[in-house]
């Protein structure tokens, strides 16, 4: 097991996209930013020794990290080859990963069950309501969805919480910052305003805190 720090720097060291597809909205997590969040998962139990899902792994960061974490089972969900052979590297670089499973697939094909979704999905600013096909996936997969979105849409992942029987217990404001890889990206550098997310199905805490809902 690994602490904060370290998670961050053995995260930095993993290769990005080549080229960034525009279509896909290929951003990167950062490092430090995918050890805030997969640390808050790990200290919140919701980490060590649990199957884990990362719908749209992009070059793996989530996934990697997740595996570092001590997950129990990590499966990479991604659709794009290109990316997909930059995740086998950058797997291959740290012993623990081999608990992490590839599958090329669009993340709408993918159905098996997990404890946990840690995603940064596209923010469906190319794709109009991209992010919503990675929610409602996430949501009919695990209870626990750790994700990433643009702080411009917190209304819309909140709205869709309400609708879907989930809590938002913690949400936090952060920089994600963008590096020119995309051609129609005009500045070299610029940051985007992004809220981090653990959404909870209510309906399970409230099972758990109602000891007569355990009877037959
Ligand atoms: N999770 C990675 C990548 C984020 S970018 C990280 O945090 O760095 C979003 C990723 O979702 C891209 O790699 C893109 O190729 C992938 N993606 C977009 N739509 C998808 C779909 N329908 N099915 C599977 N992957 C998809």
């Amino acid at each position: 097991m690994i602490a904060k720090q370290s998670l961050a720097v053995a995260l930095s060291r993993l290769k990005h996209f080549d080229v960034a597809k525009v279509a896909l909205e290929q951003y990167p997590t950062e490092s430090e930013l995918a050890a805030e969040l997969l640390w808050h998962a790990f200290m919140a139990g919701d980490l060590e020794g649990k199957r884990v899902l990362d719908l749209g792994a992009g070059t793996g960061i989530l996934a990697i990290g997740a595996a570092l974490l001590g997950a129990a089972d990590v499966a990479a969900v991604e659709m794009d080859p290109a990316a997909i052979s930059i995740l086998r590297e950058n797997a291959d670089l740290y012993e623990g990963v081999e608990r992490l499973r590839i599958v090329e697939s669009d993340i709408r094909a993918y159905a098996e069950r997990a404890d946990l979704v840690v995603m940064n999905p596209p923010f469906g600013t190319k794709v109009r309501h991209a992010d919503r096909a990675f929610l409602e996936r996430a949501a009919s997969l695990a209870p626990v969805i750790y994700t990433i979105h643009k702080t411009t849409t917190d209304h819309f992942v909140r709205a869709f919480a309400e609708d879907h029987g989930l809590a938002v217990p913690w949400a936090e404001e952060r920089a994600l910052r963008l590096k020119r890889t995309m051609a129609h990206h005009e500045r070299e550098r610029r940051d985007v305003a992004v809220t981090l997310y653990r959404l909870e199905k209510a309906d399970c805490d409230e099972q758990a805190a109602q000891p007569h809902a355990k009877r037959p």
